[in-house]
């Protein structure tokens, strides 16, 4: 066994050990590998290990790699910041992005999807730590953004997404994905049909799951450590 497919394995065992301990059905957790920074062949690895989603977050990078690995059957997941001038690429070329924080990016998104494709799948980014630095809209602005851009055509809004402040202590990765869950509880009251919490990664997935994350995104417990360039 390769060194992904074991990593992989591990994982998928780590998901369902987190599962069972929230008394959750470990079908209901999809599992994203995020790819970013590794080699194609790393990708071919995983998909030979059974893995279908796969999640990048530098376009020019993921539309090389997209291009070069269409003999396999892989969902992309579009997961990085997203700058108006790359809405053409991101709604041909992929099935999901998670990265959505602006109404004029879910315009143009939605705008731009070809009309042979599928709707194309949305979540929305969202700032749950309220941190000045990062990308996602203010969760208090959640509800009006979620509002507006399901009226958009050829757009489906599945959930939300999320990176919280990192930590070591359970507790507080916890209180971070409780925050989405209620928030995820409150936008479905409201009538909103989302399905998708995306949250958790390699090493807060397991808290992710226990606040009730649908889809975890992991890179560096699938591939190894990241080098960025
Ligand atoms: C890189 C990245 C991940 C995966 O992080 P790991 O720590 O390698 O599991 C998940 N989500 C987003 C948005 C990322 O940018």
């Amino acid at each position: 066994m390769t060194t992904i497919a074991y990593n992989l394995q591990a994982v998928r065992a780590a998901i369902a050990a987190a599962a069972a301990s929230a008394g959750r059905a470990v079908n209901e957790i999809n599992l994203l590998a995020v790819s970013k920074t590794f080699s194609e062949g790393a990708i071919r690895e995983a998909c030979q290990a059974g893995q279908i989603c796969f999640a990048e977050s530098y376009l020019q990078e993921a539309l090389g790699k997209i291009s070069s690995l269409q003999d396999l059957t892989i969902e992309w997941h579009f997961i990085g910041p997203i700058q108006s001038n790359k809405t053409r690429d991101i709604a041909a070329n992929f099935s999901w992005v998670h990265s959505v924080d602006r109404l004029k990016i879910a315009e143009r998104l939605s705008a731009q999807r070809p009309v042979h494709l599928p709707p194309l799948q949305l979540c929305l980014q969202v700032n749950i730590s309220d941190e000045a630095s990062k990308s996602g809209v203010s969760p208090r602005d959640a509800s009006m953004l979620a509002h507006a851009i399901v009226k958009l055509p050829n757009l489906q809004l599945r959930g939300l997404m999320a990176v919280p402040k990192p930590s070591d202590e359970v507790v507080v990765q916890r209180a971070g994905f409780a925050r989405m869950r209620e928030l995820y509880d409150q936008l479905n009251a409201e009538g909103l049909q989302l399905d998708t919490l995306s949250m958790g990664m390699s090493h807060d997935f397991s808290a992710a799951i226990a606040e009730g994350a649908t889809m975890v995104r992991v890179g560096s417990a699938i591939f190894g450590s990241r080098i960025y360039r």
